[in-house]
């Protein structure tokens, strides 16, 4: 008989349309507690962890529910964790978790992009789906996973694709590891690392920048002016950027700040290519730091995590090397 623990801290998948205003909005009490779990060969508890829509969830949230499940995980006879949450921000407390649990047991994420009483309301079937993967033995050593509309993604390369539709969650370029079917969990790949960080606390201030066509130095001028411990670029093709950015970015990595660069393409990684002026080449000598194909928001929740650890750019770099 397995244990497993299902942490709920809302989102959608705990909400309800307003029949009268078409509002969806959060409950008092979280309708997944009526779904009924007649799964075989498991002792599932319950847990009202927070009941928030995923937009308010903040990285002070996320050590604490990292905190929790290291300690249902390693200190408690818990076989397995599943946790809820609003699909919004759930990427980023997924790799959260990943990067900072200490465990190889069953780590599972899910949440609902339709609210407990709309037609084809997909929360209860993903939560299923999400506790059948966490009882099953493949889903040890895979880190955390996220696991909605019979697809299982890691959490280190899932991101939300689409606004509303059910199959919004993708791993681009990578796709997912796994499947759940009626007949049990399926997967058809393993991950090949998992990065892995002794944290008690969260509490670096890292901003994401998106580059744009015809940038000037404002943003960057603004940045050197206020109280930022790092700073994430979504950058431009393989990793430049206008050449008015230069002088404020030269500023700012003289002050000590690591600047980590990620593309706003959502396939391929960063790299020193072009010699041009704010090209990926003079970017590389400058130091600022190349990411290995982590999208924005992951690439701000590594950094923030790293920054617990050390301030040493070249650590840095190594960390996110992997
Ligand atoms: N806005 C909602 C949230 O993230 C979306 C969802 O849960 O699907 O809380």
């Amino acid at each position: 008989m397995k244990n497993i623990l299902v942490i709920h801290t809302g989102g959608t998948i705990a909400m309800s349309e307003d029949r009268n205003t078409g509002a969806v909005k959060p409950n008092l009490e979280n309708p997944l507690h009526e779904t009924i779990m007649n799964i075989e060969g498991v002792q599932v508890d319950v847990e009202d962890f927070l009941n928030v829509p995923s937009p308010h969830i903040t990285p002070s949230h996320m050590i604490t529910l990292s905190k929790r499940i290291n300690y249902c995980l390693n200190d408690e006879d818990y076989d397995g964790v599943v946790v809820t949450h609003g699909t919004d921000t759930l990427e980023e407390t997924a790799y959260f978790l990943d990067l900072t649990v200490r465990s190889n047991k069953p780590i599972v994420v899910t949440g609902a992009m339709r609210s407990s009483n709309e037609l084809g309301s997909d929360g209860p079937h993903n939560l299923i789906s999400s506790i059948h993967t966490a009882m099953s033995d493949s889903a040890l050593d895979k880190g955390v996973l996220v696991v909605l509309n019979d697809e299982i993604h890691t959490a280190k390369n899932v991101t939300k694709t689409h606004t509303s539709n059910i199959a919004t969650f993708q791993s681009p370029q990578y796709g997912p590891i796994g499947i759940v079917t009626k007949r049990g969990v399926l997967f058809h790949h393993s991950p090949s690392h998992r990065d892995q960080y002794n944290i008690e606390e969260v509490d670096h201030q890292v901003l994401l920048i998106k580059v744009v066509a015809g940038m000037e130095n404002s943003i960057f001028e603004a940045l050197c002016s206020i109280k930022v411990d790092g700073i994430v670029i979504e950058a431009l093709g393989q990793g430049n950027l206008p050449p008015e950015t230069i002088e404020p970015l030269v500023k700012l990595i003289d002050k000590g700040i690591p600047v980590v660069l990620v593309s706003r393409c959502f396939n391929g990684i960063v790299q020193d290519i072009y010699g041009y002026d704010g090209g990926g080449k003079q970017l590389k000598d400058l130091g600022v730091i190349f990411t290995n194909g982590l999208n924005g928001q992951k690439a701000r929740i590594k950094l923030m995590v790293a920054l617990e650890q050390t301030h040493d750019p070249k650590k840095i770099q190594g960390f996110f090397q992997q």
